[in-house]
């Protein structure tokens, strides 16, 4: 899988992939994560990629033509799956939405900053607009991050154990049980008892008892209920 990053600040995206796992992933061959400066298409003098909105509002909105001139010589190269642009009135990322972007093929994100970008770039460019949150971020590069972030754990091969990411919260449409690790006790706490059978049947069902127990009273909103 590939993933292009359109940005005007790229050096904010240079720790969050260089580590762990997503850099594993890149290590391994299974993602290619470039990021690409905005400015670098600019035709203008001083490479500027915003300016001034129509109707005197505040603020700074990014211009069309550094960033139709980016995605075209990106799609000249190779098909793009979805074209993403990264904005707080998008759809809401969820893990349904992560596990369809990981098997839908290559991906570009485009982040705002500013205001965000020209409304005509959402309207002839964009086929896909996701929210991390109902917060505003100050730019689209932590999204971006977090996305591309979910997407890779999820790519075969990335994570050594697989089984492991498919137990994680949200995926059966539950929370992850509680986990422990050794000692089996450290300041008088201890694990629960059963975890330490070795009856793995048993084990199974307190941990599917304790993610529904979870779920119901962390997150009921998961089983249709009111939160
Ligand atoms: N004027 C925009 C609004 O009110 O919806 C907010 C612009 S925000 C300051 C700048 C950029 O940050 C956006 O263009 C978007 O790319 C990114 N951004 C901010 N919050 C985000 C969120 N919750 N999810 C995804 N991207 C976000």
């Amino acid at each position: 899988m590939r993933i292009d990053i359109l940005t005007v600040v790229p050096r904010l995206l240079e720790g969050p992939f260089a580590d762990s796992i997503v850099q594993r992933g890149q290590d391994k061959g299974l993602v290619e994560i470039h990021v690409h400066n905005i400015r670098n298409w600019s035709k203008d003098t001083h490479q500027k990629v915003d300016d001034v909105p129509f109707g005197g509002n505040a603020g700074m909105v990014m211009t069309i033509q550094p960033i139709q001139d980016a995605i075209d010589s990106l799609r000249a190269e190779r098909d793009y799956a979805e074209i993403i642009y990264l904005t707080p009135d998008g759809e809401r990322l969820n893990q349904s939405l992560v596990n369809t972007l990981s098997i839908g093929g290559d991906l570009i994100l485009l982040c705002g900053h500013y205001k965000g970008v020209d409304q005509r770039v959402r309207d002839h460019l964009i086929t896909r607009e996701v929210s991390i949150g109902d917060y505003v971020l100050s730019g689209g590069e932590l999204a971006a991050a977090v996305l591309t972030d979910a997407i890779v754990r999820l790519l075969p091969g990335v994570i050594g154990d697989e089984q492991s990411a498919l137990t994680d919260s949200f995926q059966d449409g539950l929370l992850a049980p509680p986990v422990y690790t050794r000692p089996a006790e450290y300041n008088g706490w201890t694990v629960p008892d059963i975890l330490r059978s070795g009856d793995h049947a048993a084990i199974q069902k307190w941990q599917e008892k304790q993610a529904f127990e979870r779920t119901q009273q962390r997150r009921p909103d998961l089983f249709g209920e009111d939160s």
